[in-house]
């Protein structure tokens, strides 16, 4: 029997409408935007100054501080400007505009990264790896964002004995990881392999939905002869790439409330993570692309794409066919967890697994009716919460009540508002909630 996490989940339509389609480069701009928050933590601190001439993959914003990464600039080019530049959700962000000339697109054309060699690699130490990782910048890719050295680095007398690769992609429309595994599984098995030798940790395994067959078949086809590193199919069931339920499946194991992977002896990577830790250790590539999913139903070309990190979203909207007009929303990342974004002229950022555009009639909110007190959204939680209570609790902003009632465990998947016969827009009571909980406990400390 395929395994799968226990507690609450959904089953939602998929809309896999690109699983078939091989990843697409999305070619370099001549001008990127290149926001210094594309992770969870610190931002990054500028490294250049306008008037400034910067190569391919040369920082142009350091890591400030232990959560925080490196920004690396995609294009080599002229520093044009420095200044706040409005985010896809509309809020100011320290960014960077590059401008590449004739002789900076030829340059970058013809001047790649230098793979190490294999003697280089296998002289590298689990110190050497991590170091590799966080100038490379490489965060979580799954949409997380948070700084992957951290995460390859246990607290002191913590040990992993298992790493979980993510390939689940449960949410609805996205595929990027799907391409990936079909298009790249050599590449990702290596990235897995830099996993262990970091962490030392001698079992992997990648856990994968079972609606991808192929990616599966595929990566146990290219693991032949290899020890230590295996595929699980797994239920498709949402959220199955939420880490906690993902832990569950492949280990069994319970990740206690405030606590992290680490706690029962799990590192959970993305498989888009593991894939750019490749490109860091292998190639000398930092992460200055990514592959995403421009989708929707009434999108003319949806595809998965290779974008260079700070291309504008309209330009990879355009790679898909554009706009349709009947379009009512824009999303980041899946229609489950992903936000409505206010601006398409922002740029991609590494938190960006895909876009998706919604049909008007489909965007529209249907009309929010009184709790019935049904239970479905308790029903449907996976993490064990009462989102019927939270969201009152927000409305009435009582906070400290809030945190008791757990509102910081909440994953933010949506299971509770698809749920709901009530249409209640639980999700974004319970994410605002989350953040002023969040506020008050940081002010506290
Ligand atoms: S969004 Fe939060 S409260 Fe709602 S089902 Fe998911 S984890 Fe539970
Ligand atoms: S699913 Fe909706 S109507 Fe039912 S208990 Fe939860 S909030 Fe109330």
């Amino acid at each position: 029997m395929l395994k799968t996490f226990k507690k609450g989940g959904i089953h939602v339509p998929e809309y896999k409408l690109t699983a078939e389609k091989p990843i697409v480069d999305i070619p370099a701009p001549r001008e990127v935007v290149v926001t210094f928050s594309q992770h969870i933590g610190a931002m990054a601190v500028c490294d250049v100054k306008p008037g400034d001439h910067v190569v391919k993959g040369q920082i142009i914003a350091k890591a400030n501080g232990v959560v925080s990464a490196n920004i690396h600039t995609p294009i080599s080019g002229k520093v044009k400007t420095i200044g706040k530049w409005k985010t896809a959700f509309g809020y100011p962000c320290d960014t960077v505009t590059i401008v590449a000339s004739d002789e900076d697109v030829q340059y970058d054309a013809e001047h790649g990264f230098e793979p190490r060699t294999e003697e280089e690699i296998k002289a590298l130490t689990p110190e050497d790896i991590k170091e590799i990782v966080a100038d490379a910048g490489v965060v979580g890719l799954g949409g997380a964002t948070f700084p992957t050295k951290v995460k390859l680095c246990p607290p002191p007398g913590m040990h992993a004995d298992i790493l979980i690769i993510n390939g689940a992609e449960c949410e609805p429309f996205l595929t990027n990881d799907h391409a990936l595994m079909l298009a790249c599984p050599d590449e990702i098995i290596e990235g897995v392999k830099y996993i262990m030798r970091a962490t030392g940790v001698n079992r992997a395994v990648i856990g994968v939905e079972d609606n991808k067959r192929d990616a599966i078949c595929n990566l146990e086809k290219h693991l032949e002869g290899e020890s230590g590193i295996s595929v699980m199919p797994l239920k498709t069931k949402y959220p199955q790439g939420g880490e906690k339920q993902l832990i569950k499946a492949v280990t069994g194991k319970e990740v206690p409330n405030g606590a992290l992977p680490i706690s029962v002896g799990a590192i959970v990577q993305n498989v888009g993570t593991a894939y750019a830790i490749y490109r860091a250790v292998k190639l000398r590539e930092p992460l200055i692309s990514r592959i995403l999913t421009v989708s929707g139903k009434h999108v003319q070309s949806p595809g998965n794409f290779r974008v260079f990190l700070g291309t504008p979203l309209k330009t990879v909207i355009e790679a898909a066919g554009g706009i349709p007009e009947d379009t009512g929303k824009i999303i980041l990342g899946g229609p489950m967890m992903g936000k409505a974004i206010v601006s398409i002229d922002a740029p991609t950022i590494k938190g960006v697994s895909g876009v998706v555009l919604i049909p008007e009639d489909e965007a529209r909110r249907t009309q929010e009716n009184p709790c019935i007190r049904c239970g479905a959204c308790v029903e449907a939680c996976p993490m064990g919460l009462e989102p019927y209570m939270l969201m009152p609790l927000t409305e009435n902003g009582e906070w400290e009540m809030l945190n008791e009632h757990g509102v910081r465990n909440c994953i933010e998947c949506g299971c509770c508002a698809y749920s709901c016969p009530s249409n209640r827009p639980l999700l974004d009571f319970i994410r605002l909630g989350k953040f002023k909980v969040n506020e008050m406990m940081r002010k506290k400390s």
